[in-house]
């Protein structure tokens, strides 16, 4: 669960508000944008050099299908974190989403499937992002930033 008005207070309420903050981060040779709010760039960037020491995991991060996008999540009017610019989606050809086998919200039964391996999955936990993989209604290709949920250091530097 995501409390809007915490989002939209942090990152901006409209596009052209979340956009003023946004920054490039290079990602594997292809130019990311996020926001610098709260550090996701800086985030960001310490991860891909990180993942960059293990080509193991190349295939699964590389390439991304993208971060900022001003969008609702599909079929509901709530706002994506894509939305604010700290939300990534890693590759689409190695994912997995609980809608694409037909299913709706709401259903049971809903089949969970995954390949992203759990030690990539736990370089990102250790960034401050949360894993889409990890939810009922899964979604293995995303990543959003929320080191209030998963007690990363950057949470707790103070300014
Ligand atoms: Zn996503």
């Amino acid at each position: 669960m995501r409390f809007k008005p915490l989002f939209r207070r942090m990152y901006g309420i409209t596009a052209a508000q979340v956009q003023k903050s946004l920054t490039t981060v290079k990602w594997f040779g292809q130019p990311l944008k996020v926001t610098r709010i709260n550090g996701v760039d800086r985030s960001l960037r310490a991860m891909a050099a990180e993942l960059e020491r293990s080509p193991e995991f190349q295939p699964f991060v590389s390439p991304s299908a993208g971060t900022f996008l001003w969008r609702t999540i599909a079929g509901t009017p709530r706002l994506s974190v894509h939305s604010f610019g700290g939300a990534i989606d890693l590759n689409v050809a190695r994912s997995s989403y609980w809608a694409w086998n037909g299913c709706q919200e709401g259903q049971r039964g809903i089949v969970y499937r995954n390949a992203f391996p759990l030690a990539l999955v736990q370089v990102f936990e250790r960034h401050g992002w949360i894993w889409g993989g990890r939810w009922y209604y899964h979604d293995t290709m995303h990543f959003e930033y929320r080191p209030e949920l998963t007690g990363a250091e950057a949470c707790q530097q103070r300014p």
